[in-house]
């Protein structure tokens, strides 16, 4: 991460920001969107003072610069520009077309637009053979587990770390076959269930997996009843990757990662066929494609063919 910019030289940069389509220079936007292509500049609408650079699709995300303070609204998700003017943005697996934004600056004015989302075609997996105590039959016990282990998620799900790391495009956890990808239609043991929100990469149990990028540690947690043992990483403002099934923690709630540091090792544990890591990635609420915001770009969108 770079040193931190003043406040006054944000403000004097937004001033100077080209508002019409074209070349610009900004925080991770000033990461050279023609060196990379695959990552989209916008100006939001004419209207929006604001400026986003990222993957405006299903399951996207974009960093985006505003005046310092700004407050967004993006459907129901709420963030603020920091004091640097920079924000992330995400786009839910089932974003609507459009997304409308709400961007109140500081001095009380109020701005609002639409940003288009391009629509994604998500395949179809079926899991079989799964205990049924991993999928609909519970105890009483199992579910005084279950719910345990979501009021533990949902603490860490709220981390809102003043960092900036979300800026720097993810490297890979660990060299593997993905094995399902992002948003599939779950069918377990015949019946349909939520889609798959993360990406499955296969690799033998004590593999490790490495921060893809600096963060804090919002969770970690190695009894979890789906997942069995996550860590979950804050890259800022609660841009949040996680790390699911995994055989062994390194790394303590609440202690800064570096990009390339070892933070756990692949396992097989909770609601898990075969060692791998799911590795996800959420913002608020909407649930993301992590291979989206990999620095080589690799994360394909098969788009949705038009009706
Ligand atoms: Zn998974």
């Amino acid at each position: 991460m770079g040193p931190r910019r003043p406040r006054r030289a944000a403000l004097a940069l937004l001033a100077a920001l080209p508002w019409a389509v074209g070349s610009f220079a900004a925080g991770a936007l000033r990461a050279g969107a023609e060196e990379r292509p695959r990552f989209e500049v916008r100006d939001a609408t004419a209207a929006l003072p604001m400026r986003c650079e990222g993957r405006f699709a299903q399951g996207g995300m974009a960093v985006c610069l505003a005046e310092p303070d700004a407050r967004i609204t993006i459907g129901e998700a709420e963030t603020r520009a920091d004091e640097t003017g920079e924000f992330v943005l995400g786009f839910d697996r089932d974003a609507p077309a459009e997304e409308s934004i709400r961007l109140v600056v500081p001095d009380g004015r109020v701005f609002t637009g639409r940003l288009p989302i391009t629509p994604r075609r998500f395949d179809v997996s079926r899991i079989d053979g799964l205990p049924p105590s991993q999928v609909d039959q519970f105890t009483k016990e199992q579910l005084a587990r279950i719910e345990a282990s979501t009021a533990r998620k949902e603490r860490g799900d709220r981390s809102r770390a003043a960092l900036h790391a979300f800026r720097d495009r993810f490297a890979r956890p660990l060299a593997a076959r993905r094995t399902s990808p992002f948003g599939a239609q779950r069918i377990l043991n015949g019946v349909p269930a939520r889609p798959h929100y993360g990406v499955d990469l296969a690799a033998p149990v004590g593999t490790p997996i490495v921060a893809p990028a600096d963060g804090v540690v919002a969770l970690a947690d190695s009894d979890l009843y789906f997942e069995g043992a996550m860590i979950v990483l804050d890259h800022g403002q609660g841009f949040l990757s996680k790390y699911l099934h995994v055989s062994r923690i390194d790394v303590e709630a609440g202690s800064r990662v570096r990009r390339g540091q070892t933070i756990g090792a692949v396992g097989s544990r909770g609601r898990s066929t075969g060692p791998h890591l799911c590795w996800r990635l959420k913002w608020r609420d909407r649930n993301l494609d992590p291979e989206l915001w990999l620095a080589d770009g690799a994360g394909a969108v098969a788009e949705k063919e038009p009706r």
